[in-house]
């Protein structure tokens, strides 16, 4: 695939890709009245009336990763960073996502670091990069690997940290309800995955100064 088509692939929302038709705003709110009705409530009293409007237009936020492209926001580089050469660390960046499987929140924070070669981007297009992944519906599993590799790919860094900490709703609100109980990721690509005085390093930048 070439630079262009595989740009042109990430940018398209994945039901397109799997030539899944699109329904209908209609049609996801008639949607949503058959859910509220399944609960056992009737989505015909006045409270509930325009509920089927508003979720769709709150699902237009949860989801509007599908429409925006990482590899556009990471196109800025700087490269005026006067041999500038440790890691850049981004900590606790903050982000709401939704589980794959139950389509409720997860929410958490992220900590992205690099290590630069000739370039840095903005640091803000760090965050940005979080929410264009955390607003699909998301494993956090593959949350940390898209943050990874975007920012591989993007910037062609010595190497890519990336540690996720959240709480999935799905375990605390229904199943095993247990509160208070989250999930750690990481993954390292290059130096950091390499050599374990990096990680060691990315790990205590994460930790240091950190409220816990
Ligand atoms: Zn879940």
């Amino acid at each position: 695939m070439d630079a262009l088509t595989k740009k042109a692939a990430q940018a398209t929302p994945q039901f397109r890709a799997e030539e899944i038709k699109r329904p209908t705003r209609e049609e996801a709110e008639a949607a949503v009245k058959v859910l509220i009705a399944w609960t056992g409530d009737n989505p015909a009293r006045d409270g509930l009336i325009d509920t089927p409007k508003r979720v769709v237009k709150a699902f237009e936020e949860f989801y509007e990763g599908y429409g925006q492209n990482a590899s556009e926001v990471l196109d800025r580089t700087f490269e005026d960073i006067d041999r500038y050469d440790d890691i850049v660390l981004v900590r606790d960046i903050p982000f709401y996502s939704h589980c794959e499987h139950h389509m409720v929140p997860f929410i958490g924070k992220a900590h992205v670091a690099y290590f630069p070669t000739d370039a840095v981007v903005g640091l803000s297009k760090l965050a940005r990069v979080v929410d264009i992944y955390a607003r699909r519906l998301q494993s956090q599993e593959r949350l940390t690997a898209e943050i990874v590799s975007s920012v591989d790919e993007a910037l062609k860094p010595r190497g890519v940290a990336v540690m996720i900490e959240a709480e999935h709703q799905c375990m605390t609100l229904r199943g095993v309800q247990k509160h208070g109980a989250s999930t750690i990721t990481t993954q390292f690509t290059g130096i950091f995955r390499d050599d374990p005085t990096e990680q060691v390093r990315f790990l205590t930048l994460v930790r240091g100064g950190s409220a816990t």
